[in-house]
């Protein structure tokens, strides 16, 4: 059967599935056959907690498909831990022959895959996969973190020839780094790539992030999750490099756009691709508070932070007087078991001016008139989804292009406050006044302009929203030579 279909393969994480799911959607929107591949274990979360049953029947041409946890191979470190580095590095190792099942068994009723967008961090994984089988196959490399960080990330060998790296023990962490072509003196060591840290969380080496991202290079296309006006700098070199770049982003307000302007889909249910129970309670709480009175905290899905931290941030946003919405993950707190009594001053504050839940539908609280601030682990999607709000951030980053995106937030996009490498009651208490009091009009200026500028990207004749026509025409150029 004649036609383009796109085979698409997210590493399985909530970060990575969400956006590529939503750019699912907006190629099925445009009648691409497009099959999405999910993991046992998150198509099982996403069944219970997401909607992708309706997804599938929204969208004739959208098809889902699963393989096993590849973490139940297991790698070096043993089969069955679903530590995040773990989950990458054997998907990275056990893939390959599951996908190739799958391209084995296409069914005759559509047409034969003729491109494969897979997670970018996953490598060469689909090179191989085509190479393999010897199918002519157009592999487009989606990186879900970042451009920020995707820069950074390919210039690292260079920053080690030019003994900018490592960064050693007992470095200063201020340190500038200055030969970062697009960023040159923007970077200090602290706001590197988490993984160039010495002692760095997790089991993924700076090597080994590095040279997934140079795999990228054989990619006959990359797509990033942003917007030309927001990464006009870092998108200009690296297309130095990656001649095919397409920037649909940010994807979630792109595919909101689309679908309230099409008939196809023109229910305007927000399919969630959650992993998690969602709480609604704190709509109608959020509906009782003056505007933009209301600090957003969250983490996202995998920070955790010890009792200490926990603790630094509840007095810091008690004492702040401000009132505040609370994402408590019940994952969140590591080393709880012990202690968990609450001293009476932050009970009675969160009675008082609080509310907290461990789920909370992100998207709608942050376009929410009573939010005025946002405290947020900088997190790529949770970056971009406070910006198309128009909601200042203070950032406290833990791991991988969170660090960068902090930086980028202070310093070049001026919307909010970084506070990385930094746990403390007052601090918290002074940042979160800062941002929803005294520098409160400068922060809201800034991010409003930056919101305009997002929502003008995916409105017709922008940049995301031509990319995507783009991207569309390109797909379907190759369906027509394959078939
Ligand atoms: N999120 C949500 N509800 C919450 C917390 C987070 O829906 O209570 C969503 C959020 O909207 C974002 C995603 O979870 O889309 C987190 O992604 P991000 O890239 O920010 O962080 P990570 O997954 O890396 O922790």
């Amino acid at each position: 059967m004649a036609g383009a279909h796109v085979l698409m393969f997210p590493c399985p994480f909530q970060g990575h599935v969400q956006p590529m799911l939503k750019l699912a959607e907006l190629l099925a929107l445009h009648h691409l056959h497009v099959t999405f591949i999910n993991t046992h274990s998150i198509h099982n979360r996403l069944t219970r907690y997401g909607d992708i049953q309706s997804l599938s029947a929204s969208y004739p041409t959208l098809h889902f498909n699963t393989i096993a946890d590849c973490y139940s191979f297991g790698n070096n470190t043993g089969s069955g831990d679903t530590t995040a580095g773990n989950i990458i590095l054997s998907t990275t190792l056990h893939a390959k022959p599951l996908l190739r099942n799958i391209l084995l068994a296409q069914s005759p009723e559509i047409p034969k895959v003729t491109c494969i967008i897979q997670d970018g961090i996953l490598g060469s994984l689909s090179n191989d996969l085509a190479s393999e089988l010897g199918i002519p196959i157009t592999i487009i490399h989606f990186r879900t973190s970042s451009p920020c960080c995707f820069w950074p990330y390919f210039w690292l060998p260079n920053l080690f020839k030019t003994n900018e790296l490592p960064i050693r023990g007992d470095e200063d962490m201020d340190r500038i780094i200055s030969n970062m072509p697009g960023m040159e003196n923007l970077l200090r060591c602290r706001d590197l790539p988490s993984f160039c840290r010495p002692g760095a969380k997790g089991n993924l080496s700076i090597d080994w992030v590095s040279l997934q991202t140079q795999q990228s290079l054989a990619a006959d296309a990359l797509i990033l999750n942003t917007f030309e006006e927001l990464d006009r700098l870092v998108l200009s070199q690296i297309r130095l490099h990656f001649p095919k770049v397409y920037t649909l982003g940010p994807l979630h307000h792109h595919l909101n756009v689309r679908k309230a302007e099409t008939n196809e889909a023109n229910d305007n249910t927000s399919f969630r691709s959650s992993f998690f129970e969602v709480d609604r309670s704190c709509m109608a709480w959020l509906d009782a508070q003056a505007k933009g009175s209301v600090l957003y905290v969250s983490f996202g899905t995998s920070t955790i932070v010890t009792r200490e931290e926990l603790m630094e941030f509840w007095h810091g946003l008690v004492n702040s007087k401000r009132r505040f919405l609370w994402v408590m993950r019940p994952d969140l707190v590591v080393g709880r078991e012990n202690d968990d009594r609450i001293p009476e001053e932050l009970e009675e504050g969160t009675k008082e001016r609080g509310f907290m839940v461990e789920w909370a539908p992100q998207e709608e609280v942050l376009a929410h008139k009573a939010i005025g601030g946002f405290l947020t682990h900088s997190g790529w999607n949770s970056t971009l989804e406070s910006l198309v709000a128009g909601v200042p951030m203070i950032c406290w980053p833990y791991f991988a292009d969170q660090q960068v995106n902090s930086r980028f937030v202070s310093e070049v996009w001026k919307v909010g406050l970084d506070m990385k490498d930094v746990c403390d009651r007052d601090v918290v208490e002074k940042m979160v006044n800062d941002l929803m009091v005294h520098r409160r009009d400068e922060f809201l200026k800034s991010a409003q302009a930056m919101a305009m500028l997002a929502n003008q990207s995916v409105s017709p004749g922008g940049s995301s929203h031509s990319s995507m026509q783009d991207l569309i025409h390109y797909i379907k150029s190759f369906g027509k030579e394959n078939n």
